[in-house]
């Protein structure tokens, strides 16, 4: 999608060659006018599929989540993070995610009455790196015996081998801005 494109090269912020900060139009300060233009441009790439319900990991995926959900007319979802392990609370689905911007696990649980038996659900989050947050979501409608309709995504780091590793599993995963590489600051993209 140009206009994200461009706006990361923009305004993207690189770390190290492999982290890139988008604080200010995506994950601290909302562009709500471009956050609106991503969501349309995802369910026009799921528009062959029935969405019951969006979900997402807190926090920074829930405004593109929002965005989507309010433009289909469904419930949004997000996912918690537990400081504590709440494995064995019947009341919750949870699976761990291991975070590769803060390089701690967490446990992510979504109560069992938001995620049901055979709903369909659309699956968002911000970056797509390694792919533990889609892993751990992903995990969390299974275990629902929901459906996972896809993936949306709004920069995928096609160097890190979580998108190579989804789609080969089946998945349908959409990316609005791939990233190839990143080098002397150099954003190239796919
Ligand atoms: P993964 O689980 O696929 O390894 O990483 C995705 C998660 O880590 C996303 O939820 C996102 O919040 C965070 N993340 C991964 N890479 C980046 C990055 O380059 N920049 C930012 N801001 N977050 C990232």
């Amino acid at each position: 999608m140009k206009i994200l494109k461009d706006r990361i090269i923009k305004d993207g912020i690189i770390i190290d060659n492999r982290v890139i900060k988008v604080d200010s139009f995506v994950n601290h300060q909302v562009d709500t006018a471009l956050m609106n233009k991503m969501a349309n441009e995802i369910i026009n790439r799921f528009k062959d599929n029935k969405i019951d319900k969006v979900l997402t990991i807190e926090a920074s995926g829930i405004a593109f989540a929002y965005a989507i959900a309010s433009l289909l007319n469904v419930n949004l979802v997000f996912a918690k993070k537990e400081k504590t392990s709440n494995i064995g609370n019947d009341d919750v689905y949870s699976a761990k995610v291991f975070s590769f911007t803060h390089n701690n696990e967490n446990t992510i649980v979504v109560n069992k009455k938001y995620l049901k038996n055979n709903e369909n659900i659309l699956i968002v989050d911000d970056f797509l790196a390694n792919g533990e947050a889609l892993k751990g979501l992903i995990s969390l409608v299974e275990q629902a015996n929901a459906n996972v309709i896809g993936c949306g995504i709004i920069i995928e780091k096609g160097f890190q081998d979580g998108g190579r590793f989804l789609r080969n599993k089946g998945y349908h995963i959409e990316s609005l801005a791939i990233i190839k590489n990143i080098k002397d600051n150099q954003i190239t993209f796919e």
